[in-house]
């Protein structure tokens, strides 16, 4: 949803997030009942069954696909829960547009930092991009849009968002020589990565990895009998195309599994 633009979804080529969100849910209508705004807060066994617990109610099922994504990465210096929404934002695509021809920062160093300045460059914001080694994690040719466009910060680690009632810039501390200095800004991005949205499964007792992950086989099998997990939750390569088949095989592993359910099905083991 909040990414300012995809060119690397097959067909599209160029389409931002919520345009292919907008598509996918319309044809996700056609196939299924959609319920929104249901957020599933337990997941349980019941017998042989899931119970999916909502403050509306529960869901019964006997399989279940987990696609809960990840969640943005906090940065978790002094300033950034203080002034979040007065300057501190993670969603460029949401909040870029406030900050039109003024002064901008952006945390991060992998793809996702280097699009975020990128789009926030486009719509006229003076972008400073402030990573803390002296190498970009994100693609060679991403990083080479950058040129003429961003100014770099690298070595630097962001000690403090300051500001009272809105972000006025950033304390950044060189991490070679620990030198300190502020740079002035009236909005602060932070792009620094994502956590798995992993509770649910944890809460089963599924096997996750060492960052959280939910760990699948080839078949989107979990370590539960009759659980799967598809796409940002299951880390490895984040992309939509990746999410979208990984889904694709989730759904058919299911399938098999509730046609077949005697067979001795391997999930992988716990
Ligand atoms: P990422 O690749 O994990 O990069 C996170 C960046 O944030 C890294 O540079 C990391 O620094 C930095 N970082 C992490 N924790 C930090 C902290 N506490 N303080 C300061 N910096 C911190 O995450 P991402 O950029 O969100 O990308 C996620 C995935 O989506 C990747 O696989 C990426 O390739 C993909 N993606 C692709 C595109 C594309 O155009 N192809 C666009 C967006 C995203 P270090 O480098 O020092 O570890």
């Amino acid at each position: 949803m909040e990414v300012p633009w995809i060119d690397n979804y097959p067909g599209f080529e160029n389409v931002s997030g919520s345009q292919l969100v907008e598509r996918m849910e319309a044809h996700a209508r056609r196939y299924a009942e959609v319920l929104e705004f249901r957020e599933v807060v337990g997941l349980e066994r019941d017998g042989g069954l899931f119970l999916a617990r909502t403050p509306d109610g529960d869901y019964r099922a006997r399989a279940v696909v987990l696609a809960t994504g990840s969640s943005r990465r906090r940065l978790g210096v002094r300033g950034e829960s203080e002034l979040l929404g007065r300057g501190v934002s993670y969603c460029p695509m949401c909040d870029g547009y406030l900050f039109r021809g003024r002064r901008t920062v952006v945390v991060g160093g992998g793809n996702s930092a280097v699009v975020d300045a990128l789009f926030l460059s486009g719509l006229g914001c003076r972008v400073t991009l402030i990573h803390r080694r002296d190498v970009l994690r994100a693609e060679e040719a991403n990083v080479r849009m950058l040129e003429g466009k961003v100014e770099l910060c690298l070595n630097s680690a962001v000690e403090e968002i300051l500001g009272r009632d809105s972000v006025t810039g950033v304390r950044v501390r060189n991490v070679i020589d620990g030198s300190t200095r502020e740079i002035g800004a009236d909005a602060v991005f932070i792009s620094i990565g994502s956590v798995p949205n992993s509770s649910l499964a944890r809460g089963l007792g599924a096997r996750l990895d060492e960052e959280g992950n939910v760990v699948v086989g080839r078949d989107q099998r979990t370590s539960v009998p009759g659980l799967y997990a598809a796409g940002d939750v299951t880390g490895g390569v984040r992309q939509v195309v990746v999410a979208c088949a990984e889904g694709a095989i989730a759904a058919l592993s299911a399938f098999e599994d509730l046609r077949n359910p005697y067979w001795a099905r391997g999930s992988i083991s716990p």
